[in-house]
């Protein structure tokens, strides 16, 4: 799950996308290009607080980051972040008489990877030339799979490189 803020950007020397790993999980930073900055906390969906405490516990968070908390500045606590669904999925099937799906519809991707957009416009391209090719879209879709595979193993090699915290569980889940 992610849980973001767009807040304004301070448009300081922090340009750049900016990812902080934490014990239950990951920040993720960057600008946007309407002055603002997203600020996100990604985890497991287990792992979340009670809604009640979410927001103040997410607040608490950011400000004992190394440095996120350099990034978002002051941002006042009665703000709070929205929930996202952010795992990785695959649809099957992902094509069908007269349908297919593309982009995250088709495959979500872990946001570590970055892989979204660029996997939503190859796949859109491609689905657009195969349409109305049912064979050619099956075949999509096995090389979407194919991808997904690819996908697990560089998400298990990144995941790896964390060897702080073993026995959390979002570490450990992504470890073992
Ligand atoms: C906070 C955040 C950060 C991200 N950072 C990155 C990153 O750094 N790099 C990366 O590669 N990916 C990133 N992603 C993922 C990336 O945005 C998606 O994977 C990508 O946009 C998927 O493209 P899409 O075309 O499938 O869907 P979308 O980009 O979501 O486009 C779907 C469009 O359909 C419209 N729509 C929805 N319902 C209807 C309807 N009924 N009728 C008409 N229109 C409709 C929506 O308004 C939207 O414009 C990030 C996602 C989030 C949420």
């Amino acid at each position: 799950m992610a849980q973001v803020l767009a807040v304004p950007d301070r448009g300081d020397a922090i340009a750049g996308t900016i990812i902080e790993s934490v014990p239950e999980g990951w920040w993720y930073s960057t600008p946007l290009p309407d002055g603002r900055r997203v600020i996100a906390l990604l985890t497991d969906a287990d792992l979340l607080p009670a809604e009640a405490e979410r927001s103040a516990r997410w607040h608490r968070a950011l400000e004992a980051t190394v440095h996120l908390r350099t990034a978002a500045g002051e941002i006042t606590v009665d703000v709070e972040p929205a929930l996202h669904r952010a795992d990785t999925s695959v649809l099957h099937p992902m094509v069908g008489e007269r349908w297919c799906a593309i982009g995250d519809a088709a495959a979500a991707w872990d946001p570590l990877s970055s892989q979204g957009v660029v996997s939503a416009v190859l796949v859109g391209a491609r689905a657009g030339r195969a349409i109305p090719d049912l064979v050619a879209l099956q075949e999509l879709e096995s090389d979407v799979h194919l991808l997904a595979s690819e996908h697990g193993a560089l998400q298990a090699h990144y995941y790896g490189l964390e060897r702080r915290w073993p026995d959390e569980p979002f570490w450990h889940r992504r470890q073992t």
